[in-house]
């Protein structure tokens, strides 16, 4: 028997170097992988936004073009604005309006993008609150960071397990419902892989896929 021992040593070494970024950067793929394999469509996912979220901010809009106008045309805060326009209360009205529909889209998106990250990070077993709390505090003066920041670390969603489409959580090691492995690895490196890997990318060992050759029939222990 021929013991590959100069490139297990090697590897050894290598492995033990900074093993903790290796881990890190090792979950990362992992995470990235399964993403990948989300089909996401902005349609769907604009659903996710709460129902009552987005009317409030569309009754917020309304109700603020519409004090906006009435105290203009009064003339309660002196003279009308714009300036320009002070003899035309329809065009002065429409170009106020048209302001306040501005400000109101920038607020109403913000809004709604914490909606989303709220309840995205739920359904993906994250802490929603704290990751909604991050984006509210990154938003000024870095705009948009937290979000962007979310969006990079995410956990996968549910997916189906390989071998019996039972919905698993991708922090799940087994499928509850068949034990089916679901974070497989090498099985020369033990260093965890993805499921369509033909190689370990690792070490090069080649992978055999068991999960193609359909459900394992095991027998019942009793
Ligand atoms: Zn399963
Ligand atoms: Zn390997």
């Amino acid at each position: 028997m021929k013991l590959p021992v100069g490139d297990s040593f090697a590897g050894e070494v290598l492995r033990n170097e900074g093993s903790m970024s290796d881990a890190f950067s090792e979950r990362m793929r992992l995470i990235r992988f399964r993403r990948k394999k989300e089909r996401i469509l902005l349609r769907e996912e604009v659903k996710i936004v709460p129902k009552w979220l987005v009317w409030t901010c569309v009754i917020l809009w309304l109700a603020a073009v519409a004090i906006g106008v009435l105290v203009n045309l009064s003339g309660v805060n002196g003279p009308m604005f714009p300036e320009q326009l002070a003899g035309r209360p329809v065009l002065a009205s429409l170009a106020l309006a048209g302001i306040i529909t501005l400000l109101s889209a920038m607020a109403a998106i913000w809004l709604m993008a914490l909606g989303y990250v709220y309840r995205d990070a739920k359904r993906r077993g994250m802490n929603a609150g704290l990751w909604t709390l991050l984006c509210v505090l990154l938003s000024w003066p870095f705009f948009a960071i937290g979000f962007i920041l979310y969006f990079q670390v995410r956990e996968p969603l549910p997916y189906p397990c390989p071998r019996c489409s039972t919905m698993v959580g991708a922090r799940f090691n087994f499928c509850p419902n068949c034990k089916c492995n679901l974070h497989p690895s090498c099985p020369n490196c033990k260093r965890e892989v993805a499921e369509t890997d033909k190689f370990c990318p690792y070490c090069a060992q080649e992978l055999t896929r068991r999960q193609e050759s359909g459900p394992e029939l095991t027998r019942s222990a009793e």
